[in-house]
């Protein structure tokens, strides 16, 4: 028998067959009804690209998205906590080396806050490398009288307000795929070539320290900085602080993209969707008989799912059957998403009766989309008070029901935008007109996200 160099490498696990995996069910999602799906007009156009994704490389290998799935199931005991953070629509041009490094720093200063802060390993994951497709709450936009197909993300149209632009381009996906692999190439690099060593927890700092968030990071790096000098000179082995793992995540809305993805994976026959190594469920597509609840039943990968307001119990005792009939440890996340006004009412019942049923997902707060306001001049923002708040109902509730709360996924960015208003160094309205840049939901920037990273963790802590 040929070996398998790869097999010796486990964060590589596997080698996996090219070409569309084959598998029984995992093309059954095309039978169930399917909402927030592009209507591609030429089927040649689309054969092609579907053909040039199912022979392409995986983005992601089975070893590391079984790894994730041991480390979620660490936090979905309470012995780990999972951050998720990134943008809410990535594009084609945020793929710089700039925004990527600023974006992945932003995130290990997060972590390093919380580790350090609550002494807690943290789970470091990115809404990056194939964060392209979005749900949206109509299929058209007009504007001045004309009307034209929504903006669905960058994986199926143009933001530019233009019949071109705006029209379903099926290659698209493929230039999603070419810019997940550019993205995931560098975020490899920053966190396994020594970008991520916790020696150089001082450098990820680029604030200015007038910011109360940065001056207190600064002090914390300093605190790290003598402890590991400290067992340095006691001749402990750092050869482990260089390097961190990073994992990437998407909303997996687009099924022809992940279908056409998915391969086999030699070692256990079992199908993955190799476009990330977590996938979740939006709130407007997390039907139980639809084709996206369908199809990630399938796929061996860590799922999500979002849970708004209006969630039942009997909905989310329903996704465990179905997500993960076999109460897998770390794979079926419940990712709430209720608003800061209406956790504390609608969050307890839904998990208590997972609770109750034995169950154990791993739940996790985005404090964001339950909390989307319009400001006074029409942009679309969310207060930094209204986010902190949720975190801290979030908290509540589980401390209350005697669950974990397990992790936090947020939209933000590394770059000083002005799109969330507050926070200690406060952002208002008349910084949008220059600094607002997102094409969809409103992000914190840099510091509005350490800033929470701090309060998260007097959260944690008690
Ligand atoms: C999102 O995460 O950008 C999103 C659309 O969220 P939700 O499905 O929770 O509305
Ligand atoms: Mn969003």
């Amino acid at each position: 028998m040929i070996s398998d160099p790869t097999t010796d490498f486990p964060a590589f696990g596997s080698a996996q067959s090219n070409g569309a995996a084959d598998y029984p069910g995992l093309d059954d999602w095309r039978s169930k009804p399917i909402s927030q799906q592009p209507s591609w007009e030429d089927p040649a156009e689309f054969e092609a690209a579907v053909a040039e994704l199912s022979s392409a490389p995986p983005l992601v290998f089975a070893g590391e998205v079984d790894q994730l799935r041991t480390q979620l199931a660490a936090a979905a005991r309470g012995e780990a906590f999972l951050l998720q953070g990134g943008d809410c629509a990535e594009t084609f041009a945020g793929a710089t080396a700039n925004k990527i490094s600023a974006k992945v720093k932003t995130i290990l200063q997060m972590a390093v806050v919380l580790t350090y802060g609550a002494s807690l390993p943290v789970v470091k994951m990115g809404r990056m490398a194939g964060q392209y497709a979005k749900p949206r709450s109509s299929d058209t936009e007009t504007r001045d009288g004309v009307t034209l197909p929504s903006f669905r993300g960058e994986i199926v149209n143009g933001f530019d307000f233009t019949p071109e632009s705006r029209r379903h381009d099926p290659q698209r996906m493929v230039q999603a795929y070419n810019t997940s692999a550019a993205t995931l190439n560098l975020v490899r690099a920053f966190t396994q070539g020594g970008f991520a060593d916790l020696r150089s927890v001082h450098a990820w700092n680029q604030g200015f320290m007038k910011n109360p968030a940065y001056s207190r990071y600064e002090e914390m790096a300093g605190q790290i900085d003598r402890a590991v000098r400290f067992m340095d000179a006691a001749g402990v082995d750092f050869g482990a602080l260089r390097r961190t793992d990073f994992f990437t995540a998407h909303e997996a809305l687009l099924l022809d993209y992940e279908r056409a993805l998915t391969r086999i994976d030699s070692r256990s026959g079992l199908p993955y969707s190799t476009s990330g190594h977590f996938l979740w469920i939006g709130e407007r597509t997390r039907d139980l008989d639809g084709a996206h609840v369908d199809f990630l039943s399938k796929v061996r990968n860590p799922i999500g799912v979002k849970l708004g307001p209006t969630t039942r119990p009997e909905d989310a005792l329903a996704l465990i059957d179905k997500l993960d009939p076999e109460r897998e440890p770390g794979r079926l996340t419940f990712i709430t998403r209720m608003g800061a006004d209406t956790i504390r009412d609608h969050l307890p019942v839904v998990v208590e009766a997972v609770r109750d049923s034995g169950a154990q997902p791993l739940w996790v707060t985005d404090p964001m989309h339950g909390n989307t306001v319009t400001a006074a001049n029409g942009y679309k923002t969310r207060r930094f008070d209204d986010v902190m708040n949720e975190v801290q109902g979030f908290f509540e509730v589980h401390r209350a029901a005697g669950t974990y709360p397990g992790g936090m996924h947020v939209e933000m960015t590394g770059d000083d935008v002005a799109e969330c208003l507050g926070g200690s160094d406060p952002i208002d309205e008349s910084a949008f007109a220059d600094r607002y840049e997102t094409l969809v939901d409103p992000r914190l920037n840099h510091q509005q996200s350490l800033e929470m990273a701090f309060l998260v963790t007097e959260a944690l802590s008690h």
